[in-house]
Protein backbone atom coordinates (compact mmCIF):
# COMPACT_ATOMS: atom_id res chain seq x y z
CA UNK A 1 0.00 0.00 0.00
CA UNK A 2 1.42 3.43 -0.85
CA UNK A 3 1.18 6.71 1.36
CA UNK A 4 0.09 9.77 -0.72
CA UNK A 5 -0.16 13.49 0.31
CA UNK A 6 -2.72 15.60 -1.91
CA UNK A 7 -1.36 19.22 -2.41
CA UNK A 8 -4.22 20.99 -3.36
CA UNK A 9 -6.81 18.92 -2.04
CA UNK A 10 -10.16 21.40 -2.37
CA UNK A 11 -9.76 21.51 -5.94
CA UNK A 12 -10.51 19.63 -8.86
CA UNK A 13 -7.65 17.92 -9.58
CA UNK A 14 -7.62 16.91 -5.62
CA UNK A 15 -10.76 15.86 -5.23
CA UNK A 16 -10.21 13.33 -7.97
CA UNK A 17 -7.02 11.81 -6.78
CA UNK A 18 -8.69 11.53 -3.21
CA UNK A 19 -11.56 9.73 -5.04
CA UNK A 20 -8.90 6.93 -7.02
CA UNK A 21 -6.52 6.43 -4.06
CA UNK A 22 -9.90 5.34 -1.99
CA UNK A 23 -10.60 2.68 -4.98
CA UNK A 24 -6.84 1.81 -4.76
CA UNK A 25 -7.48 1.60 -1.23
CA UNK A 26 -4.02 3.48 -0.59
CA UNK A 27 -3.42 5.79 2.45
CA UNK A 28 -3.74 9.50 2.36
CA UNK A 29 -0.73 10.55 4.37
CA UNK A 30 -1.19 14.05 3.83
CA UNK A 31 -3.54 17.26 2.26
CA UNK A 32 -2.82 20.34 1.56
CA UNK A 33 -4.66 23.40 0.45
CA UNK A 34 -3.83 27.22 0.27
CA UNK A 35 -7.22 28.23 2.59
CA UNK A 36 -8.66 27.54 5.67
CA UNK A 37 -12.12 26.57 3.74
CA UNK A 38 -14.58 24.89 4.60
CA UNK A 39 -14.22 21.90 2.49
CA UNK A 40 -10.81 22.18 3.83
CA UNK A 41 -12.15 21.21 7.40
CA UNK A 42 -14.83 18.70 6.09
CA UNK A 43 -11.74 16.84 4.33
CA UNK A 44 -9.97 17.02 7.60
CA UNK A 45 -13.15 14.88 9.23
CA UNK A 46 -13.22 12.40 6.64
CA UNK A 47 -9.46 12.18 6.93
CA UNK A 48 -8.96 12.45 11.10
CA UNK A 49 -5.43 10.84 11.26
CA UNK A 50 -4.26 12.70 7.95
CA UNK A 51 -1.89 15.64 8.66
CA UNK A 52 -3.51 19.04 7.14
CA UNK A 53 -1.17 21.94 5.69
CA UNK A 54 -2.75 25.13 5.23
CA UNK A 55 -0.74 27.42 2.94
CA UNK A 56 -2.22 30.66 3.18
CA UNK A 57 -3.86 33.00 5.93
CA UNK A 58 -3.82 35.06 8.41
CA UNK A 59 -3.13 33.84 12.40
CA UNK A 60 -7.01 34.38 13.32
CA UNK A 61 -8.10 32.17 10.41
CA UNK A 62 -5.34 29.82 11.37
CA UNK A 63 -6.58 29.52 14.69
CA UNK A 64 -9.83 28.92 14.18
CA UNK A 65 -9.45 26.46 11.56
CA UNK A 66 -7.09 24.43 14.19
CA UNK A 67 -9.99 24.61 16.30
CA UNK A 68 -12.73 23.11 14.55
CA UNK A 69 -10.70 20.01 13.45
CA UNK A 70 -8.44 17.41 15.62
CA UNK A 71 -6.06 16.58 13.15
CA UNK A 72 -2.35 17.96 13.11
CA UNK A 73 -2.06 21.19 11.37
CA UNK A 74 0.73 22.81 9.88
CA UNK A 75 0.74 26.79 8.43
CA UNK A 76 2.64 28.00 5.54
CA UNK A 77 4.18 27.60 2.22
CA UNK A 78 7.23 26.32 4.09
CA UNK A 79 4.60 22.89 5.66
CA UNK A 80 3.77 22.48 2.06
CA UNK A 81 7.45 22.04 0.97
CA UNK A 82 8.05 20.32 3.67
CA UNK A 83 5.15 17.54 3.29
CA UNK A 84 6.11 17.23 -0.34
CA UNK A 85 9.50 16.29 0.54
CA UNK A 86 9.03 13.52 3.46
CA UNK A 87 10.50 10.50 1.30
CA UNK A 88 8.84 7.88 0.18
CA UNK A 89 5.43 9.34 -0.25
CA UNK A 90 3.71 10.23 -3.22
CA UNK A 91 3.08 13.48 -3.91
CA UNK A 92 -0.15 14.30 -6.11
CA UNK A 93 0.83 18.27 -7.24
CA UNK A 94 -2.52 19.54 -7.70
CA UNK A 95 -1.55 23.67 -6.19
CA UNK A 96 -2.20 26.09 -9.00
CA UNK A 97 -0.30 28.67 -9.90
CA UNK A 98 3.99 29.66 -8.99
CA UNK A 99 4.19 28.02 -5.41
CA UNK A 100 3.24 24.31 -6.63
CA UNK A 101 6.91 24.60 -8.32
CA UNK A 102 8.48 24.28 -4.81
CA UNK A 103 6.63 21.25 -3.73
CA UNK A 104 7.80 19.54 -6.88
CA UNK A 105 11.26 20.40 -6.07
CA UNK A 106 10.96 19.66 -2.68
CA UNK A 107 9.50 15.79 -3.59
CA UNK A 108 11.87 15.19 -6.05
CA UNK A 109 14.92 16.26 -3.81
CA UNK A 110 13.50 13.78 -1.41
CA UNK A 111 13.35 11.03 -4.33
CA UNK A 112 9.66 10.70 -4.40
CA UNK A 113 7.47 10.37 -7.59
CA UNK A 114 5.22 13.32 -8.46
CA UNK A 115 1.91 13.06 -10.12
CA UNK A 116 2.16 16.41 -11.60
CA UNK A 117 -0.73 18.37 -12.45
CA UNK A 118 0.69 21.84 -11.46
CA UNK A 119 1.40 23.52 -14.73
CA UNK A 120 4.11 26.21 -13.31
CA UNK A 121 6.04 23.65 -12.13
CA UNK A 122 7.54 22.90 -15.54
CA UNK A 123 6.22 26.39 -17.05
CA UNK A 124 7.77 28.55 -14.50
CA UNK A 125 10.81 26.01 -13.71
CA UNK A 126 11.76 23.94 -16.26
CA UNK A 127 15.35 23.71 -16.26
CA UNK A 128 15.08 23.71 -12.40
CA UNK A 129 12.97 20.77 -12.34
CA UNK A 130 14.39 18.99 -14.84
CA UNK A 131 17.98 19.28 -13.22
CA UNK A 132 16.32 18.07 -9.42
CA UNK A 133 14.78 15.16 -11.76
CA UNK A 134 18.28 13.94 -13.25
CA UNK A 135 19.20 13.94 -9.22
CA UNK A 136 16.45 12.04 -7.76
CA UNK A 137 12.96 11.85 -7.74
CA UNK A 138 10.03 10.75 -10.50
CA UNK A 139 7.83 12.81 -12.42
CA UNK A 140 4.80 11.43 -13.88
CA UNK A 141 2.21 13.96 -15.57
CA UNK A 142 -1.25 13.81 -14.47
CA UNK A 143 -2.84 16.15 -17.41
CA UNK A 144 -4.38 14.60 -19.76
CA UNK A 145 -2.61 15.22 -22.66
CA UNK A 146 0.64 14.73 -21.23
CA UNK A 147 -0.66 11.23 -19.66
CA UNK A 148 -1.52 10.20 -23.49
CA UNK A 149 1.82 10.58 -24.97
CA UNK A 150 3.30 9.07 -21.64
CA UNK A 151 1.34 6.20 -22.88
CA UNK A 152 1.76 6.64 -26.54
CA UNK A 153 5.11 6.39 -25.67
CA UNK A 154 5.43 3.70 -24.09
CA UNK A 155 8.03 0.84 -24.89
CA UNK A 156 9.16 3.12 -28.07
CA UNK A 157 12.51 4.24 -28.59
CA UNK A 158 12.50 8.30 -28.52
CA UNK A 159 14.47 8.66 -31.10
CA UNK A 160 12.14 7.34 -33.44
CA UNK A 161 9.29 10.19 -32.20
CA UNK A 162 9.24 12.61 -35.28
CA UNK A 163 6.36 15.05 -33.56
CA UNK A 164 3.81 15.37 -30.61
CA UNK A 165 0.30 15.96 -31.36
CA UNK A 166 -1.39 17.72 -28.18
CA UNK A 167 -5.11 17.90 -28.78
CA UNK A 168 -7.27 21.18 -27.90
CA UNK A 169 -11.09 21.01 -27.06
CA UNK A 170 -10.84 24.76 -28.78
CA UNK A 171 -12.67 25.61 -25.61
CA UNK A 172 -16.57 27.37 -26.22
CA UNK A 173 -15.43 29.88 -28.01
CA UNK A 174 -14.26 28.40 -31.06
CA UNK A 175 -16.77 29.33 -33.52
CA UNK A 176 -17.04 32.75 -32.59
CA UNK A 177 -15.66 36.20 -34.58
CA UNK A 178 -13.11 38.02 -33.72
CA UNK A 179 -15.68 40.25 -33.11
CA UNK A 180 -18.03 38.40 -31.15
CA UNK A 181 -15.10 37.60 -28.43
CA UNK A 182 -14.58 41.04 -27.54
CA UNK A 183 -17.81 40.73 -25.68
CA UNK A 184 -17.98 37.11 -24.47
CA UNK A 185 -19.03 37.27 -20.53
CA UNK A 186 -16.79 35.19 -17.65
CA UNK A 187 -20.29 33.09 -17.38
CA UNK A 188 -20.07 31.65 -21.00
CA UNK A 189 -16.10 31.63 -20.77
CA UNK A 190 -16.42 29.20 -17.64
CA UNK A 191 -18.96 26.70 -19.41
CA UNK A 192 -16.18 24.03 -20.88
CA UNK A 193 -17.99 22.26 -23.75
CA UNK A 194 -16.49 18.60 -22.76
CA UNK A 195 -14.14 18.83 -19.09
CA UNK A 196 -15.23 19.98 -15.69
CA UNK A 197 -12.30 21.94 -14.23
CA UNK A 198 -11.78 24.73 -12.01
CA UNK A 199 -11.70 28.35 -13.12
CA UNK A 200 -8.35 29.68 -13.74
CA UNK A 201 -7.54 26.44 -16.71
CA UNK A 202 -11.29 26.95 -17.79
CA UNK A 203 -10.50 30.29 -18.81
CA UNK A 204 -7.28 29.00 -20.21
CA UNK A 205 -9.17 26.26 -22.24
CA UNK A 206 -11.58 28.86 -24.04
CA UNK A 207 -8.58 31.60 -24.94
CA UNK A 208 -5.94 28.27 -25.95
CA UNK A 209 -3.56 29.42 -23.59
CA UNK A 210 -4.07 26.53 -21.68
CA UNK A 211 -2.65 24.39 -25.11
CA UNK A 212 -0.13 26.51 -25.24
CA UNK A 213 1.22 25.98 -21.56
CA UNK A 214 0.67 21.90 -21.72
CA UNK A 215 3.49 22.95 -25.24
CA UNK A 216 5.63 24.16 -22.74
CA UNK A 217 5.54 21.77 -20.51
CA UNK A 218 5.65 18.51 -23.25
CA UNK A 219 8.81 20.22 -24.18
CA UNK A 220 10.47 19.73 -20.39
CA UNK A 221 8.16 16.42 -20.41
CA UNK A 222 9.69 14.55 -23.35
CA UNK A 223 12.96 16.80 -24.43
CA UNK A 224 11.79 17.73 -28.04
CA UNK A 225 12.02 21.39 -29.78
CA UNK A 226 8.77 23.76 -30.03
CA UNK A 227 8.83 22.77 -34.12
CA UNK A 228 8.21 18.81 -33.00
CA UNK A 229 5.28 19.80 -30.64
CA UNK A 230 1.90 20.62 -32.93
CA UNK A 231 -1.39 21.38 -31.44
CA UNK A 232 -4.49 20.01 -32.98
CA UNK A 233 -8.01 20.99 -32.48
CA UNK A 234 -10.70 18.07 -31.85
CA UNK A 235 -13.99 19.36 -29.85
CA UNK A 236 -14.94 15.99 -28.96
CA UNK A 237 -11.85 15.82 -26.60
CA UNK A 238 -12.04 11.83 -27.13
CA UNK A 239 -8.32 11.40 -28.46
CA UNK A 240 -6.23 13.05 -25.71
CA UNK A 241 -2.95 13.32 -27.67
CA UNK A 242 -1.06 11.23 -30.29
CA UNK A 243 2.70 10.72 -31.23
CA UNK A 244 4.13 10.28 -34.81
CA UNK A 245 6.34 8.13 -35.38
CA UNK A 246 9.59 8.47 -38.40
CA UNK A 247 7.65 5.88 -40.17
CA UNK A 248 4.50 7.78 -40.57
CA UNK A 249 2.54 5.64 -37.69
CA UNK A 250 0.58 7.69 -35.37
CA UNK A 251 -0.01 6.40 -32.17
CA UNK A 252 -3.33 7.85 -30.34
CA UNK A 253 -4.77 7.65 -26.50
CA UNK A 254 -8.20 7.81 -26.49
CA UNK A 255 -11.43 7.82 -23.55
CA UNK A 256 -14.09 9.37 -22.05
CA UNK A 257 -12.60 12.96 -21.06
CA UNK A 258 -12.17 12.36 -17.46
CA UNK A 259 -9.32 12.71 -14.99
CA UNK A 260 -9.95 10.07 -12.81
CA UNK A 261 -8.12 8.16 -15.72
CA UNK A 262 -4.93 10.07 -15.91
CA UNK A 263 -4.26 10.32 -11.92
CA UNK A 264 -5.08 6.44 -11.60
CA UNK A 265 -2.12 5.74 -14.73
CA UNK A 266 0.20 8.56 -12.81
CA UNK A 267 -0.05 6.65 -9.27
CA UNK A 268 -0.17 3.21 -10.41
CA UNK A 269 2.79 2.66 -13.10
CA UNK A 270 4.46 0.80 -14.12
CA UNK A 271 2.16 -1.62 -12.47
CA UNK A 272 -0.57 -2.80 -14.18
CA UNK A 273 -3.75 -0.73 -14.59
CA UNK A 274 -6.46 -0.39 -12.16
CA UNK A 275 -10.03 -1.34 -12.81
CA UNK A 276 -11.98 1.74 -12.67
CA UNK A 277 -15.66 2.24 -13.57
CA UNK A 278 -15.53 5.38 -15.89
CA UNK A 279 -17.60 5.53 -18.70
CA UNK A 280 -16.69 3.66 -21.53
CA UNK A 281 -15.73 4.93 -24.95
CA UNK A 282 -18.61 3.67 -27.88
CA UNK A 283 -17.29 5.40 -31.02
CA UNK A 284 -20.20 3.86 -32.61
CA UNK A 285 -22.31 5.70 -30.54
CA UNK A 286 -20.08 8.90 -31.23
CA UNK A 287 -20.35 8.39 -35.03
CA UNK A 288 -17.58 10.90 -36.01
CA UNK A 289 -14.82 13.02 -34.55
CA UNK A 290 -13.49 15.89 -35.82
CA UNK A 291 -10.57 17.90 -35.96
CA UNK A 292 -9.09 21.33 -37.66
CA UNK A 293 -5.96 23.64 -36.92
CA UNK A 294 -6.34 25.93 -34.19
CA UNK A 295 -6.66 29.43 -35.30
CA UNK A 296 -3.94 32.06 -34.57
CA UNK A 297 -5.90 35.20 -35.16
CA UNK A 298 -8.80 34.76 -32.95
CA UNK A 299 -6.76 32.63 -30.37
CA UNK A 300 -3.66 34.10 -30.23
CA UNK A 301 -2.64 32.91 -26.92
CA UNK A 302 -1.07 30.13 -27.75
CA UNK A 303 1.18 31.60 -30.19
CA UNK A 304 2.71 33.69 -27.19
CA UNK A 305 3.77 29.92 -25.87
CA UNK A 306 5.92 29.21 -28.36
CA UNK A 307 6.91 32.53 -28.90
CA UNK A 308 8.07 32.56 -25.11
CA UNK A 309 9.84 28.75 -25.09
CA UNK A 310 11.91 30.17 -28.06
CA UNK A 311 12.93 33.16 -25.94
CA UNK A 312 13.53 30.41 -22.94
CA UNK A 313 14.92 31.53 -19.77
CA UNK A 314 12.53 33.32 -17.72
CA UNK A 315 10.06 34.30 -20.92
CA UNK A 316 7.28 30.97 -19.87
CA UNK A 317 7.66 32.49 -16.13
CA UNK A 318 6.37 35.87 -17.25
CA UNK A 319 4.10 34.79 -19.95
CA UNK A 320 2.43 32.40 -17.06
CA UNK A 321 2.10 34.91 -14.39
CA UNK A 322 0.38 37.30 -17.01
CA UNK A 323 -1.87 35.15 -17.99
CA UNK A 324 -2.87 34.37 -14.18
CA UNK A 325 -2.78 38.09 -13.29
CA UNK A 326 -4.67 38.65 -16.56
CA UNK A 327 -7.42 35.91 -16.22
CA UNK A 328 -7.83 36.91 -12.56
CA UNK A 329 -9.14 40.45 -14.27
CA UNK A 330 -11.56 38.45 -16.73
CA UNK A 331 -12.79 36.44 -13.81
CA UNK A 332 -13.93 39.75 -11.72
CA UNK A 333 -15.09 41.44 -15.17
CA UNK A 334 -11.77 44.21 -15.01
CA UNK A 335 -10.91 42.85 -18.28
CA UNK A 336 -12.42 41.53 -21.47
CA UNK A 337 -11.93 38.31 -23.42
CA UNK A 338 -9.28 39.85 -25.85
CA UNK A 339 -7.27 41.88 -23.05
CA UNK A 340 -6.14 38.09 -21.74
CA UNK A 341 -3.57 37.49 -24.42
CA UNK A 342 -2.96 40.95 -25.10
CA UNK A 343 -2.02 41.33 -21.53
CA UNK A 344 0.08 38.43 -22.10
CA UNK A 345 1.74 40.02 -25.12
CA UNK A 346 2.84 43.21 -23.63
CA UNK A 347 4.56 41.75 -20.51
CA UNK A 348 6.62 39.76 -22.95
CA UNK A 349 7.36 42.34 -25.40
CA UNK A 350 8.31 44.36 -22.37
CA UNK A 351 10.26 41.74 -19.96
CA UNK A 352 13.80 41.28 -20.45
CA UNK A 353 14.54 37.89 -20.41
CA UNK A 354 17.29 36.14 -17.75
CA UNK A 355 18.27 32.79 -17.07
CA UNK A 356 16.41 31.17 -14.45
CA UNK A 357 18.75 30.06 -11.77
CA UNK A 358 16.42 28.97 -8.54
CA UNK A 359 12.67 29.26 -7.61
CA UNK A 360 13.16 32.48 -5.91
CA UNK A 361 13.67 33.97 -9.80
CA UNK A 362 11.37 32.03 -10.94
CA UNK A 363 8.70 32.91 -9.02
CA UNK A 364 10.13 36.67 -9.68
CA UNK A 365 9.78 36.42 -13.26
CA UNK A 366 5.95 35.01 -12.44
CA UNK A 367 5.08 38.13 -10.22
CA UNK A 368 7.09 40.39 -12.99
CA UNK A 369 4.55 38.90 -15.68
CA UNK A 370 1.65 39.50 -12.96
CA UNK A 371 2.71 43.23 -12.76
CA UNK A 372 3.24 43.84 -16.59
CA UNK A 373 -0.17 42.25 -17.37
CA UNK A 374 -1.70 44.83 -14.32
CA UNK A 375 0.44 47.72 -16.30
CA UNK A 376 -1.50 46.60 -19.60
CA UNK A 377 -5.01 46.69 -18.11
CA UNK A 378 -4.60 49.73 -15.96
CA UNK A 379 -3.70 51.66 -19.23
CA UNK A 380 -6.38 50.10 -21.06
CA UNK A 381 -8.83 51.22 -18.68
CA UNK A 382 -8.01 55.05 -18.44
CA UNK A 383 -10.17 57.08 -20.85
CA UNK A 384 -8.01 58.25 -23.74
MG1 LIG B 1 -4.91 19.33 -20.37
Amino acid sequence: MSQVVVLGATGSIGSQALDVISHLGWSVDGLAANRPSRRLAELARRYPDTEIVVAAGDDAEARDFASRVDNPVAFGPDAVAEMASRPGRIVVNGIVGAAGLRATLAALHAGNRVALANKESLVAGGPLVMGALAEAGELIPVDSEHSALHQCLEGEDRGAVSRLVLTASGGPFRGRSRQELVSVSVEEALAHPTWRMGGRITVDSATLMNKGLEVIEARWLFDLPPERLSILVHPESVVHSMVEYVDGSTVAQLGTPDMRGPISFALTWPGPRLPLELPRLDLAERGELHFEEPDPERFPAYTLCYEALRAGGTAPAVLSGADEAAVEAFLEGRASFPDIAASVAHALERHEVRKVGSVEEAIEASEEGKRLAAEYLAARARPS
